[in-house]
């Protein structure tokens, strides 16, 4: 959930005594399983609260895709709001160590994932530019991704999954005769594979840089 984001219900009083979300979640900027913006989230399920402050739980089917979507949330002590405190699962987000325009090509697979072959050709464009921020910066993504595995920055099978990114985000790009549409799993795997690779490539060395910093600074500083 992002900062500054707080989706919401209004309360209702229930009988028997006591306070439950209302019908609807809103305030969601997208459905955390197909990304359409402004999800139609009906409650399913709630918690009854009781006191002002309180933290429960409620959970909300998107009229889109079906997809249940759990909430902690706290009754406001304006005693008029629901305000969530946690999604499950949560809106994703491209990490910030991922550099751009990488990252905002991830990001865009994200948010069209309701459009298949909109998030294939995110998915491979991200990849690609994964791959150009590491020095690969010839040919077409065919010969990067090779020279990646070459290289050792892919393993086998990072490569041909690559592989397979990049010829799910070729037929719409080409509008391929026989087969131009991509299905939503397949969108899905791709989305999933540029993700990993930018965890795989960016986030975990940025953390190991990071860690080897901290074990540094610490073992410079004389214990207590
Ligand atoms: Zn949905």
């Amino acid at each position: 959930m992002r900062e500054g984001h707080l989706p919401y219900a209004v309360v209702v009083k229930t009988a028997p005594p006591g306070f439950t979300p209302c019908d609807k979640l809103y305030d969601v900027g997208r459905c955390p399983h197909c990304a359409i913006a402004s999800p139609n989230l009906n409650r399913l399920w709630a918690d009854t609260w009781h006191t002002l402050g309180a933290e429960g739980w409620a959970a909300f089917r998107c009229n889109t895709c079906f997809g249940v979507t759990s909430v902690k949330m706290r009754f406001d002590t304006g005693g008029a709001r629901m305000d969530s405190i946690a999604l499950y699962p949560d809106a994703k987000e491209a990490h910030a160590d991922i550099p751009d325009p990488a990252r905002a090509f991830l990001q865009q697979a994200f948010q069209t994932l309701h459009a298949p072959d909109a998030a294939a050709v995110m998915a491979g464009s991200a990849v690609d530019a994964m791959l150009k921020k590491h020095g690969l910066t010839d040919g077409s993504l065919y010969a990067r991704i090779d020279e990646a595995l070459k290289l050792n920055l892919l393993t086998d099978g990072m490569a041909k999954w690559a592989h397979s990114v990049r010829l799910g985000s070729n037929r719409p790009r080409h509008a391929d005769e026989n087969r131009p549409h991509v299905s939503p799993d397949e969108a899905k795997q791709s989305v999933e594979f540029a993700e990993a690779l930018g965890n795989f490539l960016f986030v975990l060395t940025a953390k190991i840089d990071r860690g080897i910093k901290a074990a540094e600074t610490a073992k410079k500083s004389p214990p207590p």
